[in-house]
């Protein structure tokens, strides 16, 4: 048996099991101080095996940003967060203490990235994306088979889009830090901001749903020219099945055919996809990294 959290600016997901047909407990726990929701998800998987020897390992999926460098003292810290108190919070060191078991780290996206290659829509493939477009939008890669690194880990959903020429009034992007990147303008939280309610609550000629599917296109049309990735898998609470199917018809356009497999529809409809794990693709993600790690 294995240990994954999901550990999210809102909520810890925090499951045992072997994989997504033999999950044996999971649990949302709400992300408050980091003190109490570590202590709760320590609490939780203590509660499920009082011997603890059942279980193996744990693998954590974090937000960040996190220090992932192995050379650092840092490793495995969260560090210049927004989120009030959880700057400089040591994910691996206060898990590893509570638990006592092998543990590993990774980004949040990451993780979703890995479960979605060991049990998902990424199966058998050597370079995919995996896309979540939520409160915030981020993105895991998978490369010649690894999950990708740099001197930091990527932060695609910081790059930046020409704004749409359809914004309403002076709408210029909410990311803090750069106003208008992806985050800043196809984030759940800028439609928030745009409209003042969810896109599913929006009527389907509402504008906001092309303008969400035409920066998604925009993002994804790019990342196709970054990484050449054989798929794109995208989850998150903003997607669904309409903004999918007006997203891949933008992609085609914005491709342009210049990658010639991509050059119709029905490879478009292969290549842009949901999750196969739908939205447990990071806690199980988490679980198959503790599953490699031990
Ligand atoms: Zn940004």
């Amino acid at each position: 048996m294995f240990a994954g959290v999901e550990a999210g600016g809102t909520k810890f997901v925090c499951a045992v099991g072997r994989n997504p047909e033999d999950i044996e407990s999971l649990i949302e726990i709400p992300t408050s101080d980091p003190a109490s929701t570590i202590r709760a998800a320590a609490d939780f998987f203590r509660s499920f095996d009082q011997s603890r020897r059942r279980l193996a390992g744990l693998g954590i999926g974090s937000f960040g940003p996190l220090d992932l460098d192995p050379g650092s003292p840092r490793f495995g810290q969260i560090t210049t967060t927004p989120k009030p108190g959880w700057q400089n919070v040591d994910m691996l060191a206060e898990f590893r203490t509570a638990l006592e078991l092998p543990t590993v780290v990774e980004t949040d996206v990451n993780a979703a990235a890995f479960g979605e290659w060991v049990w998902g829509s990424g199966q058998g493939l050597a370079h995919f994306l995996y896309v979540t477009v939520g409160t915030g939008v981020g993105v895991g890669a998978l490369v010649d088979g690894k999950l990708l690194h740099g001197e930091h880990h990527p932060e695609m959903g910081h790059m930046y889009l020409p704004l749409s020429p359809n914004e309403p009034d002076s709408f210029a992007g909410i990311c803090p830090f750069h106003q208008g990147c992806v985050e800043g303008l196809a984030s759940g939280e800028a439609i928030m901001k745009r409209w003042n309610t969810k896109l599913c609550d929006l009527p389907d000629d509402h504008p906001a749903n092309e303008l969400e599917a035409d920066y998604l296109a925009t993002f994804f049309s790019n990342m196709t020219f970054v990484l050449q990735p054989q798929k794109i898998i995208v989850g998150g609470g903003v997607m669904n099945e309409r903004l999918l199917q007006s997203t891949r018809e933008k992609l085609l356009k914005k491709i342009g055919g210049y990658r010639a497999s991509l050059g119709n529809r029905s490879a478009i409809d292969d290549y842009l996809v949901m999750p196969g794990l739908e939205n447990r693709a990071g806690v199980l993600g988490a679980i198959a990294l503790a599953r490699r790690n031990s």
